[in-house]
């Protein structure tokens, strides 16, 4: 066999390989999306949907919008006005910072910008077919910017056919904006499916109007209120027990620094604080956000960023159990 020569992929394979890890599914890319409305500043966001996002998915913001000059650049990989030096990495404030999120989703989908900045009198309204830019034209706008999304991995048939029926796609969408409305009670979000609204919180920056969008009033009322300060963590929220335990642990939601993030030390510290109050087989649901200082806690793990490091992970343990076990009592 001959032996092969080594060479440098082309931009389009390298996109195609990036796209990959940062956008495996619509709920993925529509997270991402999010991300940069609330790095944005938007007060509120609407994500519809139809075929479980991936014939269709919009996410519209109420955001700063994106400068008419940046928007090429917007779509180029590694390409952030997030942070420039490596020493930003230490103290990441916004959701976003790696700047592959636009040029992925293009890179593997039809998208359309619209997009208009406080201080620019009209907006543009850019399409990207594939990584390609096609058009750039002015358009008439309210500020923020809207992405729409079509046919997902038109290029990419292998990773289509990876994907799984329409509703179950929704189904991912519908979790992902129920973190989002938890995350964050000072942004009004609203969430369409197929037409029809399944999520609208208040954005009123009250927890509760958030946990109400999400599960109603009945079950509100049956959690605890969850309050206090331990070892440089806040913890505040609600914990879930008897009736409003569940199944399994898709109802547990921990927040850091208004990130959601998956931590199997958290739901251990909560399930061991809520042992004698939650049947056998069942666990506690939970909506919970910590606060600590950024340094202490490192999301720089993954790409798709739900996993923590925190520096004193046995101190945060403890600090979350005893605070939950107090309220409980
Ligand atoms: P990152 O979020 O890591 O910076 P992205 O590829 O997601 O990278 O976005 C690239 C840049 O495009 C962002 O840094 C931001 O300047 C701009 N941008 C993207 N979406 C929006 C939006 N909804 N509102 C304003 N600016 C945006
Ligand atoms: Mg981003």
């Amino acid at each position: 066999m001959p032996v092969a020569r080594i060479q440098l992929l082309n931009d389009e394979v390298i996109g195609k390989i990036a796209a990959g890890e940062v956008v495996e599914r619509p709920a993925a890319a529509i997270k991402e999306l999010v991300e940069n409305s609330l790095d944005a500043g938007a007060s509120a966001v609407t994500v519809e949907i139809r075929d479980g996002g991936i014939s269709y998915f919009r996410v519209t913001d109420n955001g700063s919008g994106i400068p008419s000059g940046d928007i090429r650049m917007a779509f180029e990989r590694h390409a952030t006005s997030k942070i420039t030096r490596a020493q930003d990495l230490h103290s990441i404030a916004t959701l976003g910072f790696r700047g592959e999120a636009l040029a992925s989703i293009a890179a593997v989908s039809h998208v359309t910008c619209t997009t208009r900045t406080k201080a620019d009198a009209s907006g543009i309204k850019v399409k990207n077919d594939g990584g390609q830019i096609t058009s750039i034209e002015e358009a008439a706008c309210p500020e923020g910017t809207t992405f729409v999304v079509r046919d997902l991995f038109f290029n990419t048939p292998v990773r289509l056919k990876f994907l799984k029926k329409p509703a179950t796609e929704a189904g991912f969408v519908t979790d992902l904006m129920m973190r989002l409305i938890l995350s964050r009670p000072d942004v009004s979000f609203r969430y369409i499916n197929q037409g029809k609204t399944v999520y609208h919180s208040a954005g009123d920056g009250k927890l509760e109007s958030a946990v109400f969008s999400i599960y109603g009033s009945e079950m509100l009322r049956s959690m605890r209120k969850v309050e206090g300060n331990q070892s440089g963590v806040s913890l505040k929220g609600y914990v879930g027990i008897g009736e409003s335990a569940r199944g399994n642990r898709g109802h547990q939601s921990f927040f850091i620094n208004g990130r959601y993030m998956k931590s199997n030390i958290l739901s251990a510290a909560v399930e061991s604080a809520c042992r004698e109050r939650v049947m056998i087989g069942k666990f506690p649901s939970c909506v919970l956000h910590l606060t600590m200082p950024y340094d202490t806690v490192d999301v720089n793990v993954h790409p798709n960023k739900l996993e923590v490091r925190f520096q004193n992970e046995l101190a945060v343990a403890e600090a979350i159990k005893n605070l939950v076990h107090d309220s409980l009592h």
